[in-house]
């Protein structure tokens, strides 16, 4: 899985860091930001936490869905 955070949607609720905060955290100004290292995804509760994002910033992508060769 890869986890990515649109910074121009997020409006810096604190949601994703509140239900997730393996994965994810906020910048200096509230913002969300994925923690360094874990882009992959491993941690409890990101998919709630994306989830739980009120303007859906959070996206996932499930690697096993992207095309192979
Ligand atoms: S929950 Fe959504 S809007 Fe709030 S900080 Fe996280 S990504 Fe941004």
């Amino acid at each position: 899985m890869r986890v990515s955070i649109d910074a121009n949607v997020c409006i810096g609720a604190g949601q994703c860091a509140l239900t997730s905060p393996d994965v994810f955290t906020q910048d200096d100004d509230g913002f969300g930001t994925v923690v360094p290292g874990r882009e992959d995804g491993t941690g409890t509760l990101v998919r709630e936490a994306a989830r739980a994002c009120p303007v859906q910033a959070i996206t996932l992508h499930d690697l096993s869905d992207e095309p192979r060769g």
